[in-house]
């Protein structure tokens, strides 16, 4: 059949040239193709350049009729292919552009190679070989259900494997005729430029292969996703395809899944970046409120104490070449108590009115800021040689501005205010320094009375370090009971007899020497170690009390915290259980600050003491702030009169009115006085024409240790005692 196919043309065969080229063996039934003359025989050297044809293979090769022989076989061949022996066959392109020519076979000779040639269509028995090739594969595709194309532009043969027809819906038993304008009608619009542009470039040869995923229309309307690769198996001789396979896989469940997934990212997306900018809003306006809030006093409006040491800090430069500035600290007199007794509102108040007059004062001329509490804090800036001066004078136009009285809801209110000054750069060279140093001189001006001036001085920070020393001391003698018990009688007036003994702390320390309760007891307090050492106290008084004639009261301060405590009676009167004393051997002075704290609780406290029998004395009575509210309050035993009113008695008219009011108050409130720090026997006279019950002071003893107590009760007349 092979033979057949090939047509009636002869060749010449040059034998002896094959046969000294040593080219001799054909291919099986070759030789009879040679006979017939239609298998094309050309003869190359080693580079492939023809050395001799015969007739067959020139009228192939060249139809025009020019001669062949001297050209390269390659001519033929596609550009990418070389040519090598083969027994196969390859495609030639034809110089008419029709149709294609197979080599069927190169072999090897000596110095080059000789090759047989046959126009595709008469290869006969080769394509059918091909042909059963091609259906095997067909099956092999087919029964793997794929898509596959062959599209075949020469002799329009199409074929698509029932794979590629269920794709788009096509039955699979169709004839099904395509072309290129149909297949790019069925394409999604929006996928269209895009597959037309990768087949252009295919088709041109810009790329080897194609693939691509598009969208394409199925039979019933909806659209599936395509993945379509493939390539050109055959071209013309101007390299155009015109042949191509490809095949095609339905990726439609795939691209639902990756469209559904982006769709969940980008809500996703979406939903995170609105909660993202929710919450940058959100963390933005947090910011700018905190920023605020961190930079200014909310009560006041004035900035804070961070933008006041920040202002210090700009102002000193690391270099030593900044601006001569002063600190000014102004710390409001008398505000915690009058805080205590009129309540937080007319504190805020205070504090408001406070800010208002130092803005006045100040204005633009320097940075006021609220430390906190009743602390404000100035900073000026100024030549060195005006500096002090001008700080000083603002302070004292402040002291003055806020020691006006403040009205508050139709009653006037009087504080005063105090300044310490520290100097840049003479006082500080540091931030941290100099406003330490200026806190050091506002301490120091407080302790000294307060109302005043005073710029930080190198005494005051020993002034510090010995304070420092004084609390470490002052801890460790409670812990070590260094501090024992004086006894000071309180004197009945009318009888001269002892009714009983003040208990008053005294330490003697071994390194700082005596040292005064005032100095010691606000260290104890402030450190809470109160409780512990009031209880040392009792406990050393009750020890000796037991020996005292008559059953001698002793009377023993309190703080304002213990008052403030509901177990201070239990402790206390625990330690007299313990001893064996009753409670009536107790006597309590609480002073009306104490009072202030806490009256709820100190009414129970007090309350509590009175209902074991405990007597309660109110102490330093008129020295505070409190009225006479307390008194309807609270029920006392008896009232001291502060010795500040007793001892200017006989300078001062006025301390005679008010202890002569204070007694008269005293009897018509059933309560009995103490008049305290009686000195001699003119104020002992004066304070016993006006008739208060009881008195005490050095003109009858001073605080005695206790060893010395007994002696009180013998030496009948102490000092210059005598009956009224
Ligand atoms: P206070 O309760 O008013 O005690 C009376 C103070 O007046 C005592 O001062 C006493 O020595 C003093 N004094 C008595 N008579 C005269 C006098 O004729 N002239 C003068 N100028 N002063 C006189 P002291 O002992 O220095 O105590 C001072 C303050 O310390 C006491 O004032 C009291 O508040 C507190 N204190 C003393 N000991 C204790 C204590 O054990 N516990 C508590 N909580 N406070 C105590
Ligand atoms: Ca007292
Ligand atoms: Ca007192």
């Amino acid at each position: 059949a092979f033979l057949n196919a090939l047509g009636p043309q002869g060749g010449n065969l040059p034998n002896e040239k094959l046969n000294s080229s040593g080219a001799a063996q054909l291919p099986e039934g070759l030789g009879s193709a040679l006979a017939a003359g239609q298998v094309g025989i050309v003869q190359c050297d080693r580079t492939w350049a023809i050395l001799w044809c015969n007739e067959a293979a020139q009228s192939l090769l060249s139809p025009q009729g020019s001669k062949i022989t001297g050209r390269n076989l390659h001519e033929w061949m596609r550009p990418s292919e070389k040519l090598k022996p083969m027994s196969d066959f390859r495609e030639l392109l034809l110089p008419d552009r029709t149709s294609t020519y197979a080599i069927l076979s190169i072999s090897e000779t000596a110095d080059g190679f000789v090759a047989q040639l046959a126009p595709a269509d008469h290869i006969g028995k080769r394509l059918t070989r091909l042909a059963y090739h091609e259906s095997t594969w067909r099956h092999a595709i087919e029964a793997a259900g794929h898509g596959v194309w062959d599209y075949n532009a020469n002799n329009q043969a199409q074929f698509y494997s029932t794979g590629w027809k269920r794709l788009r819906g096509i039955p699979s038993d169709a004839e099904f005729e395509d072309d290129y304008d149909k297949w790019i009608a069925r394409l999604h619009p929006e996928d269209r430029d895009h597959v037309v542009e990768q087949v252009r470039r295919h088709n041109t040869g810009e790329a080897n292969e194609f693939s691509f995923e598009y969208r394409e229309r199925h039979a019933a309307g909806h659209y599936v996703w395509i993945l379509a690769s493939g390539r050109a198996v055959e071209w013309d001789s101007t390299g155009h395809p015109t042949r191509l396979i490809g095949s095609d896989i339905d990726i439609t469940a795939l691209k639902v899944e990756e469209q559904q997934r982006a769709d969940e990212m980008k809500q996703l997306h979406q939903a995170h970046v609105l909660d993202l900018e929710r919450a940058h809003q959100q963390s933005e306006l947090a910011r700018q409120i905190a920023n605020q809030l961190a930079r200014q006093d909310p009560l006041t409006a004035l900035p804070n104490r961070r933008v006041f040491s920040d202002e210090i800090a700009r102002l000193m430069p690391s270099e030593n070449n900044g601006h001569p500035f002063a600190v000014l600290l102004v710390d409001l007199d008398h505000f915690k108590p009058v805080n205590d007794l009129y309540g937080h509102v007319t504190g805020d108040l205070i504090i408001r009115t406070s800010a208002e007059r130092l803005l006045e004062i100040v204005g633009n001329s320097g940075t006021i800021a609220r430390l906190g509490g009743d602390e404000f804090g100035v900073i000026i800036e100024a030549d060195a040689n005006r500096l002090s001066t001008l700080a000083e004078a603002l302070a004292n136009k402040i002291i003055a501005a806020v020691s006006q009285p403040i009205s508050i809801g139709g009653f006037q209110v009087e504080i005063g205010a105090s300044v310490g000054i520290a100097l840049y750069p003479e006082h500080g060279a540091d931030p941290t320094c100099l406003f330490r140093n200026a806190d050091m001189a506002l301490y120091d001006v407080k302790q000294a009375g307060r109302g005043r001036v005073r710029f930080y001085a190198l005494s005051m920070g020993q002034k510090a370090e010995e304070k420092a020393v004084l609390e470490s001391s002052t801890r460790s003698a409670v812990t070590n009971e260094e501090i024992s018990p004086h006894f000071q009688p309180i004197i009945d007036l009318r009888t001269n007899k002892i009714v009983a003994l003040e208990v008053l702390a005294r330490w003697t320390s071994k390194t700082l020497g005596s040292v005064p309760p005032d100095r010691f007891i606000s260290i104890i307090d402030q450190y809470n170690l109160m409780p512990q050492f009031t209880l040392s106290m009792l406990r050393q008084t009750c020890a000796a009390a037991k020996t005292w004639p008559e059953a001698t009261p002793f009377s023993i301060n309190l703080t304002s915290k213990e008052v403030c405590d509901l177990s201070t009676p239990i402790r206390m009167l625990e330690v007299l259980a313990q001893h064996d004393l009753p409670a009536t051997r107790l006597k309590i002075e609480v002073t009306e600050q104490a009072l202030m704290q806490d009256l709820f609780t100190a009414k129970q406290v007090i309350g509590a003491f009175r209902n074991a029998g405990v007597q309660v004395m109110l102490d330093d009575f008129g020295a505070g702030y409190a009225g006479l509210g307390y008194l309807r309050e609270l029920k006392f035993d008896s009232i001291k009169i502060d010795r500040s009113f007793v001892m200017t008695l006989l300078r001062q008219e006025e301390s005679a009115k008010i202890v002569w009011i204070m007694q008269t108050l005293a009897d018509t409130l059933g309560l009995k006085t103490v008049a305290e720090g009686i000195e001699d026997q003119k104020t002992l006279d004066a304070i016993q024409s006006i008739g208060c019950n009881y008195g005490q002071g050095y003109h009858f003893s001073r605080p005695v240790p206790l060893a010395d107590v007994p002696s009180l009760f013998l030496n009948a007349p102490l000092a210059s005692r005598k009956v009224a």
